[in-house]
């Protein structure tokens, strides 16, 4: 029976559920590995493995896929439960160690090797490789392939100990060097690793594999459903092997099943663990967290929400096909997110003065802005105005072209919320720049006002200018400046950087509501600019705004 507005994992789930499968359980699980931060393809399959268990009761497992000693570090551990409780999902007390599982991987490993299902191999990685054979051609059978029992479970035991260094010997499966799937052709069950692994120590010397110790950790959590991406579709049967080999008997009572979806892959963005790590030790940007960084912690100092990401993970969909995701949609998600819910407030980047010389030095009248047109009960807040003000330097033109509807000598502007001004003139330094726009106002257009209503065509964002507070403004761009940096073959993906990802305005001019009430990840719309937040970096004396995005997609062709 095909339900309505479920995706196929759903429905997969909901057809194992109505025929009553795992005694009717839903149990799903996130197994990162502790290896680096999360990013954004990670939070496709959070969404998945904690919103399919919301959506028909079950549980979701965060387990720690650690059985790699080598990369693997309690830093990555800490971060990923902050970013998979920022995204708004908890594990409750399901919180699992692969690692946890070695005793009973390894006993499981034993009991293989006593019953002919496993074997100790001497040969090196490159040799073993050269015998796998192709997709169309069988392997070759190891010399080592037909040792007794007694033999493996002496060697495999002194593997262990550490008797032997790393790369000298591996624990194989012994199944089928002809099958059809290349998974199958003796897969490595057991490789030795000297490194002591950051929770167990120096206890183990041999470390399980990952297709040996996925399935059956799902199958000791009592998991039902392993939902992964489309490039474990070929490990899938050798999934069942193990699985099926460790349930026996019971297998009908309970028996894990792995289902795939396709990646979330990015333009302009690169997601691999091993790519992102090289941009931060090479200090190419400041950090995991860097606001450029695909990482869950970039995007959320970046500005970014949860629920943004959400809803572009909603949109994308889970499917059966690779595809490579527009990051434009990934932006418009935040973007809408924003308009609906920042406030509203005035920040100049590139300041220039105006003085208003009918308007008294010693006056200041404080104006209601609104906070947000989009709701109706945002309410407002208080900016100041004076005789002297700032307002964008692209703002005023002396000889402007036709259409230029902003600020220019002989012509009416209104600034926004506030007065409609006339220019009246500029003074300019020797080298013929600006420095200062003279204008008068009209006291009858303040909005409730019998000139409010006058029409003219161009409002602007100003500041005033004794008031106003210096804040630093980075402006940031997408990383990359080609589509797909990970298909590129030519070149190094560092070769194919955006020079202009980011740019930084340290003396730009905000008002001074913000001085006391933007705090660290608070998100703002500067009028007429775009959508920013407040960074970790701001200090009492000084904000400092991250753009998140600008107010239109200037990307689009
Ligand atoms: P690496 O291959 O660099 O080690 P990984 O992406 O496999 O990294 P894991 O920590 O093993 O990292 O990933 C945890 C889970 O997140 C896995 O189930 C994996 O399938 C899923 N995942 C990782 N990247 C993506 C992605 N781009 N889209 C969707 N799911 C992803
Ligand atoms: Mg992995
Ligand atoms: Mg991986």
């Amino acid at each position: 029976e095909k339900k309505a507005g479920l995706n196929f994992v759903q429905q997969l789930v909901a057809d194992d559920l109505k025929a009553g499968k795992n005694g009717g359980r839903l149990n799903t699980r996130f197994p990162p590995e502790p290896n680096g931060y999360l990013h954004i393809g990670h939070a496709k399959a959070i969404c998945m493995d904690f919103g399919v268990a919301e959506m028909f009761g079950g549980t979701t497992n965060l387990r720690f896929d650690d059985t790699n000693p080598v990369k693997e570090d309690t830093e990555y551990e800490q971060a990923i439960m902050r970013d998979i409780h920022w995204l708004g999902y908890d594990w409750g007390d399901r919180l699992y160690y692969a690692s946890d599982y070695f005793p009973k991987l390894f006993d499981f490993a034993i009991d293989l090797i006593k019953r002919g299902l496993a074997y100790v191999d001497d040969q090196s990685a490159e040799q073993i490789a050269a015998q796998k054979g192709t997709p169309t051609t069988p392997g070759q059978n190891s010399p080592y392939r037909d040792r007794t029992p007694e033999e493996n479970l002496d060697l495999f035991l002194r593997m262990n100990k550490g008797e032997f260094p790393e790369g000298s010997r591996v624990l194989r499966a012994k199944i089928d060097m002809a099958s059809d799937n290349m998974h199958f052709r003796d897969p490595i069950m057991y490789r030795i690793i000297l490194k002591p692994h950051w929770r167990t120590g120096d206890k183990w010397k041999v470390y399980p594999m990952y297709d040996f110790a996925h399935g059956q950790s799902d199958y000791f959590e009592g998991v039902t459903h392993s939902i992964c991406t489309l490039e474990f579709v070929p490990h899938r049967p050798l999934y069942d092997y193990f699985v099926r080999l460790l349930a026996g008997d019971t297998v009908d009572q309970y028996c894990p099943r792995q289902i795939e979806f396709n990646r979330l892959n990015l333009t302009y963005t690169v997601m691999s663990k091993r790519k992102l790590r090289q941009l931060v030790e090479e200090h190419t940007v400041s950090g995991w967290d860097d606001p450029r960084m695909p990482t869950l912690c970039g995007l959320r100092r970046r500005g970014y929400t949860p629920q943004s990401i959400k809803n572009f993970i909603n949109d994308i969909g889970y499917t059966k096909y690779e595809a490579l995701n527009d990051i434009s949609l990934l932006e418009h998600a935040i973007r809408d997110d924003l308009n609906r819910n920042a406030t509203r407030v005035c920040a100049v980047l590139n300041p220039v003065k105006v003085v208003i010389t009918n308007y008294p030095d010693d006056k200041v009248e404080l104006l209601d802005m609104d906070n947000n047109p989009e709701q109706e009960n945002a309410g407002t807040h208080k900016m100041p105005f004076s005789r002297e003000l700032y307002i964008e330097r692209d703002d005023f033109m002396e000889n402007p072209p036709k259409k230029f509807f902003r600020l220019t000598p002989g012509k009416e502007v209104r600034l926004k919320g506030g007065y409609i001004i006339m220019c009246t003139g500029c003074t300019k330094d020797a080298q013929g720049n600006v420095t200062e726009i003279q204008c008068t106002y009209d006291p009858d257009t303040l909005s409730g006002m019998p000139g409010a209503n006058r029409k003219v065509k161009g409002t602007l964002h100003w500041v005033s200018a004794r008031h106003c507070h210096d804040a630093e403004v980075r402006l940031y761009d997408r990383l990359f400046a080609v589509e797909n940096p990970s298909a590129e073959t030519e070149r190094d993906f560092r070769e194919l950087l955006n020079p202009d990802s980011l740019k930084v305005i340290d003396n730009a001019k905000v008002e001074p509501w913000l001085a006391d009430n933007a705090k660290v990840e608070d998100k703002f719309q500067f009028q007429r600019i775009g959508y920013f937040c407040v960074d970790p970096d701001s200090t009492p004396e000084k904000l400092v705004f991250n753009r998140t995005i600008g107010l239109k997609d200037s990307w689009a062709k």
